[in-house]
């Protein structure tokens, strides 16, 4: 298990007093999924690389069961056997190919168990057939892919994805999406997730929590927070939402009824897919509510909170 004990840290000595991370405080079991949500700037990358070991605290302690994950003061090699990082800046070796980069750290002395590894994990990342591809030829989002191959190589017990299909096209992502997250669940490897796509989140992951400014303000599971976003930043990950009477009320939870006391006009329509979201505006506010069809410009539609 992951213990992450009061930490706080700051870059510098002279920005200490506003450290990036202030006193977190959170643990992850073996095998579950965490998710570390939060707007650009939050901490996100740092506290993955705090983790790691990357970085020495300010203040705070991080253990994985009884190891004390030290920073590069007290630790001459950063990193350690049972915890992978796959940082947003990947570095590969460019002039071998991608069967080569996800065998590095692999053992030479077992030839076929090595083969049969590294075609197991070409699977996973769904690269197989760029095998014998050179890294320097491949495009930002096949470079992902590799890097995470590499780092489930030597099965680790935990491992950091740091926003881990960003450069991942819209074609592929669903299905990577699912290889791998499915993967690390099959083989009970815990991990902790950077991430803004609410995708990468909502099916997938058991926890998530939410940073902003430099604390974390949420630990639950995302049906829970879902149900009950309790802040408009949390409610701004999972979609298009309003406030009413200070309620966060999610634009699918409107509808619309013959009278009721939130009238609007309709502004504009958005295609969705299988729905139209729809903008209106009352005086003083702008309402987003869903309906299965565009609606006529400048219409008057009254609205409700579905029960
Ligand atoms: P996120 O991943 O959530 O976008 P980051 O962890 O990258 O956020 O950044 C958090 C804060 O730390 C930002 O204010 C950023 O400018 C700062 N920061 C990130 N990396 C460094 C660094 N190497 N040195 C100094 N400040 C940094
Ligand atoms: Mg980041």
């Amino acid at each position: 298990m992951l213990n992450v004990q009061n930490i706080t840290f700051s870059y510098t000595k002279k920005s200490a007093d506003t450290p990036v991370l202030n006193n977190l405080n959170f643990s992850v079991n073996r095998g579950e999924h965490v998710s570390i949500i939060g707007e650009s700037g939050s901490g996100k990358s740092t506290l993955l690389k705090v983790i790691y070991g990357e970085y020495d605290l300010n203040e705070g302690q991080i253990f994985w069961d009884d190891t004390e994950i030290l920073g590069p003061k007290y630790n001459l090699v950063v990193g350690y056997d049972f915890m992978k990082n796959v940082a947003q800046e990947f570095d590969l070796m460019p002039f071998i190919t991608v069967e080569e980069n996800i065998g590095k750290h692999l053992s030479n002395f077992f030839p076929k168990e090595k083969k049969e590894r590294v075609q197991e994990l070409l699977e996973v990342v769904e690269l197989e057939d760029f095998a014998k591809t050179k890294v320097k030829t491949l495009s930002g989002g096949q470079k992902q892919r590799v890097a995470l191959a590499r780092a489930l190589a030597n099965q680790p017990e935990i491992i950091l994805l740091d926003e881990p299909f960003s450069h991942i096209d819209n074609f592929h992502k669903q299905s990577l999406r699912r290889s791998v997250f499915n993967y690390l669940k099959e083989k009970n490897i815990a991990c902790i997730v950077a991430t803004h796509d609410s995708e990468d989140v909502l099916a997938y992951a058991d926890r998530m929590i939410v940073l902003h400014d430099s604390k974390i303000i949420a630990n639950k599971s995302p049906q829970e927070l879902y149900k009950n976003p309790q802040i408009p930043l949390t409610a701004s990950f999972f979609g298009e939402f309003n406030l009413i009477n200070d309620q966060i009320i999610y634009a699918h939870q409107l509808q619309r009824v013959e009278k009721s006391d939130l009238k609007i006009k309709v502004y504009r329509n958005y295609f969705k897919g299988h729905y139209y979201l729809i903008e209106g505006r009352t005086d003083d506010d702008i309402i987003f509510f869903e309906n299965d069809s565009p609606l006529d410009l400048n219409q008057e539609i009254c609205l409700k909170v579905a029960k």
